[in-house]
């Protein structure tokens, strides 16, 4: 059978990715990869890899069969996911949970009458981690659930951290308290407030002649961020932050515990332990680009999530050799 053909949307740390996992998966081919910069200043992975302007995919609809989008959730994809849903079919990762349910109308209101297939909020949370939550609601309804983050750089925070004034450059990392996780894994149905799950630890490299108290104290009560948790910031160098700071690790828990009878406690949890929180999300994404193909070829048109996919669709086996491998 051909190979899948795969494009990629925007080359940042997910496009890189997405060019990363593609040579894991051997029953797809990478066709391009488009961008809003100009193309002859974008260095893909593979250099044998077309890079094209953005503005010729209209004209390369018949060379591409799952586009993937990997542009930012907070500006790139509320415009490009519902734009592209109209002329391909698409898999994307947009985190902004409580915008989810809009998103969705505007890329539903695009793919369905174009006949087209678009998996939105793909990744690990949104994404594995919302399964793995219906999936502990569903097999134990007298329970509670936990997700807990962490360890891992927060991207949102770190950029948070670097519009302090005096901050010269900064990375967050988000921690989970342990004894939460005891408690969550536990089954004690005690409510854990959002100080005692998470910590925030920052490390700050401080502009010239900057006072660390009050940049300490900036940072400590900023509002959404910073104020509702227990957070350290430690002070370091520029050469500290490059040489220890730049990898982008992250992972975290969904714990659900439950009583199945009175003194019966039932625990369900899976974790992820991320070297790269980039790559890991790419290769879910690859994963449903293949579910995509299939489910467009079935004429499941329309805008979906992974709450709509079958396992089996995502694996490169066939439903027969799952069957006998994995049952
Ligand atoms: P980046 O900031 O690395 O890239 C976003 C876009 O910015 C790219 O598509 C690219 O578009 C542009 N860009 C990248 N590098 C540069 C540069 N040097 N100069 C100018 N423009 C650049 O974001 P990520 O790839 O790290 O993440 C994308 C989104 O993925 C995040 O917003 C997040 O919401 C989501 N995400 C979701 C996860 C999940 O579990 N669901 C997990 C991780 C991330 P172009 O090539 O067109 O210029």
């Amino acid at each position: 059978t051909e190979p899948i053909r795969i494009a990629i949307v925007g080359h940042g740390n997910l496009g890189r990715g997405v060019e990363a996992a593609m040579k894991h998966n051997h029953d797809m081919r990478l066709t391009g990869i488009y961008t809003r910069r100009p193309p002859a200043r974008l260095k893909p992975l593979n250099p044998e890899t077309p890079v094209f302007a953005i503005e010729e995919l209209d004209q390369h609809t018949d060379r591409i069969d799952v586009l993937i989008l990997c542009g930012g959730s907070r500006q790139d994809l509320p415009q490009q996911g519902p734009k592209y849903a109209t002329l391909f079919n698409t898999v994307d990762s947009f985190d902004t949970h409580a915008r989810i349910p809009d998103y969705f109308s505007a890329v539903d209101a695009a793919a369905k009458p174009n006949a087209k297939t678009a998996l939105i909020s793909a990744g690990w949370d949104p994404g594995m981690f919302s399964i793995n939550r219906v999936l502990g609601e569903a097999l134990l309804p007298n329970g509670e659930t936990h997700t807990f983050w962490g360890d891992g750089l927060s991207q949102g925070h770190s950029d948070a951290l670097r519009r302090v004034p005096g901050v010269a450059g900064a990375v967050q990392y988000t921690r989970p308290v342990p004894a939460a996780v005891e408690q969550a894994r536990s089954g004690l149905r005690l409510p854990l407030t959002t100080r005692e799950k998470h910590r925030r630890d920052c490390f700050v490299v401080l502009d010239e002649g900057a006072d660390p108290e009050i940049v300490r104290q900036a940072i400590v009560t900023m509002e959404h961020y910073f104020v509702d948790y227990d957070t350290i910031v430690n002070f370091i160098s520029a050469e500290e932050l490059a040489r220890d700071h730049s990898a982008m690790p992250h992972g975290g828990f969904v714990i659900r515990s439950g009583h199945t009878s009175e003194n019966i406690t039932q625990t369900i949890e899976y974790s992820l332990k991320l070297e790269s929180n980039p790559e890991f999300t790419s290769s879910i994404l690859v994963a449903y680009a293949r579910a995509v193909h299939r489910l467009h070829a079935m004429g499941q048109y329309g805008a979906k999530t992974v709450f709509d996919v079958p396992p089996g669709l995502l694996s490169v086996k066939s439903a027969e050799q799952l069957r006998a491998d994995y049952l």
